[in-house]
């Protein structure tokens, strides 16, 4: 039976911008994806968490950056679970929706420099592909690192996604609209209107 493919791309997405979209498509793309499912983070009561825009104004840019997409589709999932979200219980969740489908989680490459200390590793990685693209601000020393250790300790490898180097970022984002700087063209237009209409990150 023909397995139905599904891109699943996290991240806290505030705000979301073209790097994130660029990720998406070229995955889509690549790997004969069929759709790729968005899912904002949401907001653990965490000190740390203090400066991160509302879940819902995250999640609203998210479908408003996604509207005219039909294979992109937006999922709160996360948002509306209390307290820490976990990928792992995320992709079980998705497992259990969706029959007949594999899964591949669609990453940049400091998320997987981190990815033994998010929770179950092993098991995550036994239950989806993972798809990296290289960031800027990881070397492909480290990167290559990563996952050679990843392959030696789990015996299964992550793919790299051969695009160029989209070096945005929301931080980045975020401080040009603190410098009063522009952000036109580094996100959607609609999600630029938001951040204006909502005054978001000026402060
Ligand atoms: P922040 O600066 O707030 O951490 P971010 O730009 O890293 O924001 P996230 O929402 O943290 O965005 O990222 C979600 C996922 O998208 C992560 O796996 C991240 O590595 C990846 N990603 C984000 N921006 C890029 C980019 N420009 N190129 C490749 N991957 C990216
Ligand atoms: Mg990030």
């Amino acid at each position: 039976m023909i397995k139905y493919k599904m891109g699943i791309m996290g991240g806290t997405f505030d705000p979301i911008h073209i790097g994130h979209l660029i990720l998406a498509e070229e995955a889509k793309n690549h790997f004969g994806l069929d759709k790729i499912i968005f899912i904002p983070t949401g907001k653990p009561p965490h000190k740390h968490w203090d400066n991160v825009a509302d879940s819902v104004h995250r999640y609203e840019m998210t479908l408003i950056a996604t509207i005219d997409n039909p294979d992109f589709i937006v999922s709160s999932i996360e948002i509306d679970r209390e307290g820490t979200t976990y990928t792992i219980d995320t992709i079980k969740y998705l497992i259990n929706q969706y029959n007949n489908t594999e899964f591949y989680f669609i990453t940049g490459a400091d998320s997987i420099v981190e990815i033994f200390k998010w929770k179950d590793t092993e098991k995550l990685l036994s239950l989806c592909n993972f798809i990296t693209a290289k960031r800027a601000i990881v070397s492909d020393n480290k990167l290559e690192k990563t996952i050679l250790d990843i392959e030696k300790r789990l015996g299964t490898t992550i793919d790299i996604l051969p695009i160029p180097y989209i070096d945005i970022s929301s931080t980045n984002i975020r401080q040009r609209i603190k410098r009063g700087k522009s952000i036109k063209y580094y996100v959607q237009d609609g999600v630029r209107e938001y951040i204006l209409k909502n005054k978001l990150y000026i402060d």
